[in-house]
């Protein structure tokens, strides 16, 4: 069973999530503030945790702080509209994904089975850790990509930012993320340097670059590699 533990101080939220994830064999605990969210965390060992960051006691990006200091669980983070920079902050924290309030059940759900999946092991064949869309692949191990049966050459760079995203699929990974792994912590303002590679990526994997399926651009906030 999967365990999930939702921090959340809106009792009726919690009442109908709770309700929800039961009806699908989820196992489910409720925190109402960070500080019993912290301990349920190390008692319960949750399997994905999902976090609403305005709660009574403490900022919820300080419980994902807190959490990523022993733990690796997936946190999928509930914000509030508009709020994009404490969506930021939340990410670059170490928080997988994040669902806007007013969310529907079913999107929440959807976010919730994407986040379980990415814990489950990464597919190894013949040692080779192979990614694959309907129009390229990408072998981790290797460090090739390959569309329509022919090598697609990569500098390192484009490389880099493609090996980052699709090792984690359908998670959105922030500008300051991609710019910290791939130039270094000085060089993480220079949010152009990304639109330039991505838009060299997209023209080489891409088959409508213009329209992008794989590499999408979530506005302002970084880049999600969906498959
Ligand atoms: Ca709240």
């Amino acid at each position: 069973m999967t365990r999930v533990l939702v921090v959340e101080d809106d009792a009726q939220l919690v009442r109908a999530l709770v309700i929800n994830m039961q009806a699908r064999q989820y196992g489910v605990d409720a925190a109402p503030d960070g500080t019993t969210a912290l301990r349920l965390a190390a008692t319960r060992q949750p399997d994905v945790v999902i976090l609403d960051l305005g709660l009574p006691d403490m900022d919820g990006v300080d419980v994902i702080r807190a959490l990523r200091g022993w733990t690796r669980v997936p946190i999928l983070v509930l914000s509030a509209r508009r709020a994009s920079d404490e969506k930021i902050a939340a990410l670059d924290a170490g928080a997988d994904d994040y669902i806007t309030k007013p969310f529907s059940m079913d999107e929440l759900l959807a976010r919730l089975r994407a986040a379980v999946r990415r814990t489950d092991n990464v597919p190894v064949v013949n040692g080779t850790v192979l990614v694959t869309t309907d129009d390229f692949s990408v072998d981790l191990l290797a460090k090739k990509a390959t569309r329509a049966g022919r090598d697609v050459r990569l500098t390192p760079t484009e490389w880099q930012l493609l090996e980052i995203l699709v090792s984690s699929p359908g998670r959105l990974v922030t500008q300051k993320q991609l710019l910290q792994e791939v130039w270094g912590a000085s060089q993480s303002t220079k949010t152009n340097y990304l639109r330039v590679y991505m838009a060299q990526l997209r023209r080489k994997l891409e088959s409508d670059p213009s329209h992008p399926r794989y590499l999408i651009t979530e506005p302002g906030m970084g880049y999600r590699f969906e498959n």
